[in-house]
């Protein structure tokens, strides 16, 4: 059975399913064939920066959720493996980013980040949600589900 992951076209919005294997096919959108921006697919989460996160979270056309953590924090470390599982399972519907606060003080501190882990979700660019704490996976998947992402499976 082959694997599919979903791929939302950059340029018409459709959502694509594509098999795993065809990922290097150069795929097209079945909508308005245009070739599919596969540099926009996240399967593993992206680590974002003060200097990137204008790029990588608030100029993304799609759903975001932000990992506001730092090293030596106990319970970011509780929550990463519940991050990386829905990254794995949202791939090409949710893009999942973390960025260390320690070395960000701009964006954490712009968000009012007080307390971490916090998680906040953006929807095209716009704050939608804010989670604090470690939640556990099935929560922050009820908020991701809530606020349109689908699965890919
Ligand atoms: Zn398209």
């Amino acid at each position: 059975m082959d694997e599919n992951i979903i791929v939302q076209c950059t340029n018409c919005g459709a959502k694509n399913r594509i098999p795993k294997a065809r990922l290097n096919d150069a795929p097209r959108c079945g909508a308005c064939h245009m070739p599919l921006n596969i540099m926009s697919f996240h399967d593993r989460p992206v680590v974002v920066a003060d200097s990137s996160f204008k790029q990588e979270v608030l100029d993304y056309p799609g759903l975001v959720i932000v990992d506001f953590w730092a090293p030596w924090c106990a319970p970011c470390r509780m929550v990463a493996p519940a991050l990386e599982r829905l990254a794995s399972e949202y791939a090409g519907a949710l893009k999942v980013a973390k960025l260390n606060v320690d070395e960000n003080p701009v964006t954490a501190s712009s968000y009012g980040i007080r307390s971490i882990p916090s998680l906040l979700i953006f929807r095209n660019g716009k704050l939608v949600d804010t989670l604090i704490g470690a939640m556990p996976y099935e929560e922050i998947k009820s908020r991701i589900d809530y606020h349109g992402a689908f699965h890919s499976n």
